[in-house]
């Protein structure tokens, strides 16, 4: 097979893709395309690469690469060689650096090429457009790694936790993230997973041959191992719902009456923060979302438009928000106006909060206070409440304590992990499912019950470490992620 031609006029002519630069090493990854696609991000900058992967990644970035010394025969896998990048009329299109990394010693578990090229949008475009003349693919969002979870070098767990470094917004976020992605979370969840998976066995076996009493699955030997497990898990759960929120940041709602200080509230914090990451443009007209990072954890504090009975269609609908944002947020920033008394919409306001988790702004405090912590107490008795000022300034640096304390101590805790909500959500349903099973254990509902509550928690746990997947969950899950990752 030729490698390339070039008509006399300088067009390009279809040109037959050259063969695998390792044949022999290419195996079973024949089947599979070769995909390319820019792994930086755009703009300028001071290098853009051009990733590859697929059995002709090497042979498909070789094709217009010359090198500046030796020949392209002698170069040799995880060796970077300088050369230029030519395209099909043999234009230069930029000096680069190739390196190729064999099959299945690379991130994908494929045969990997890349090209670094010099950074700003078009020598790395150029290059890229070359090789899909060349044959290979564009990647979809996230495909490199998609192979890499299929090529079994990273498990699912680990490949959500790709994007988890790549968006940490914080110190202890990226912590968390990289031990996730070190394998971390996972080898705490697989024993659990195995755990189950003989309990699963012992049940239906016993529930297959019931006549041979099986010493283990009695109902309190389940019951001791189901509580147990349980308990291992909830750790986990705990442990990730942490590290989750440390991802993606602590919902702050800022509720409260209007005209008590809650856009003030919201300026002093960002005024004072020298640690601004963000300025989130609200999702909606009505909601005003700004992120600041405190002590490593990410606040994402919501400007509500106050909850209160509305007086028009559109406030209605600013308000169904403002409720929603009420109910989803982590905690609730309940702001006061200290120099007021409270009414009767503060009482309804108090008892709404009152079995969630939130937190009391007195605020003005630097008028003559009518309302103190200890009227709040006769609402709320149980509550963190920070006076202060919005206006001066005054007591945000307590308030903003408070919030990453109320979250959790251990913001910095080594232990959390960073998972994805979905992670989360398949921890908390495992969870469920392991009290359903005890339940059913000890209300008599038998092992039957048990069996199918238990067989419910394993497929969750599965579903987290990839062991059991379909396709419609990695497109979920590999869509977030950018192209070229
Ligand atoms: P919101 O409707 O809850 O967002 O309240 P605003 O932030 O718009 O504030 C309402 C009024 O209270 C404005 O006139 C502010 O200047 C005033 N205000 C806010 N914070 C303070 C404060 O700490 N002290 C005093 N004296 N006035 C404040």
């Amino acid at each position: 097979m030729t490698d390339s031609e070039t008509s006399r006029d300088g067009n390009t002519v279809p040109r037959t893709p050259p063969d695998a630069f390792f044949p022999e090493e290419s195996g079973d990854g024949a089947k599979e395309s070769t995909i390319a696609a820019i792994a930086t991000a755009p703009g300028e900058a001071g290098i853009a690469i051009v990733r590859l992967s697929g059995p002709k990644a090497g042979a498909l970035a070789l094709a217009q690469f010359t090198p500046f010394s030796g020949t392209k025969e002698t170069i040799s896998p995880r060796t970077f060689r300088l050369g230029v990048f030519q395209d099909g009329t043999g234009q230069p299109l930029d000096q680069v650096l190739f390196v190729l990394f064999a099959a299945p010693r690379s991130y994908t578990g494929e045969e990997v090429a890349e090209l670094h090229c010099h950074g700003g949008t078009l020598a790395a475009k150029l290059v890229l457009a070359e090789l899909f003349t060349l044959g290979a693919r564009p990647a979809e969002p996230g495909e490199f790694t998609r192979r890499a979870f299929l090529n079994g070098r990273i498990d699912l767990a680990q490949a959500e936790a790709v994007l988890s470094v790549i968006r940490a917004r914080s110190d202890a976020a990226l912590r968390a993230g990289v031990r996730t992605l070190q394998g971390r979370f996972s080898s705490r969840l697989r024993p659990l997973h195995d755990s189950i998976l003989r309990l699963s066995g012992l049940l239906e076996a016993s529930l297959d041959f019931p006549e041979e009493e099986l010493p283990e699955c009695t109902n309190e030997g389940v019951l001791r191992e189901l509580s147990a497990l349980s308990e291992a898990l909830s750790r986990i759960y705990e442990r990730s719902r942490q590290g989750n929120l440390l991802r993606e940041g602590v919902r702050v709602a800022l509720v409260g009456r209007p005209n008590v200080g809650k856009s003030s509230l919201l300026n002093a914090f960002l005024q004072e923060s020298r640690a601004i990451v963000t300025a989130v443009p609200g999702t909606t007209r009505d909601i005003i979302e700004e992120v600041l990072t405190h002590k490593g954890v990410p606040l994402r504090l919501l400007d509500t438009a106050g909850i209160r009975t509305p007086e028009g269609p559109v406030e209605a609908l600013g308000i169904d928000r403002a409720n929603r944002a009420f109910e989803e947020a982590d905690i609730r920033l309940w702001v006061v106006d200290g120099s007021e008394p409270l009414t009767r919409e503060d009482e309804e306001l108090a008892s709404r909060l009152a079995p969630r988790p939130h937190l009391v702004a007195i605020n003005k405090a630097d008028l003559p206070l009518r309302t103190g912590p200890e009227e709040i107490r006769t609402l709320l008795w149980e509550s963190t409440i920070v006076v202060l000022s919005a206006e001066r300034g005054e007591g945000i640096e307590e308030l903003k304590d408070a919030l990453v304390r109320l979250w959790g101590n251990d913001a910095s805790d080594d232990e959390a992990h960073n998972v994805s909500s979905r992670q989360v959500e398949e921890l908390r349903l495992a969870l469920d499912a392991l009290s359903a099973a005890k339940g059913a254990l000890s209300s008599g509902l038998g092992q039957d019950a048990a069996a199918t509550a238990i067989a419910e928690a394993r497929g969750c746990l599965e579903r987290i470490l990839g062991l059991s997947w379909d396709d419609a969950l990695l497109d979920t899950i590999f869509s977030r992620f950018c192209i070229g990752k």
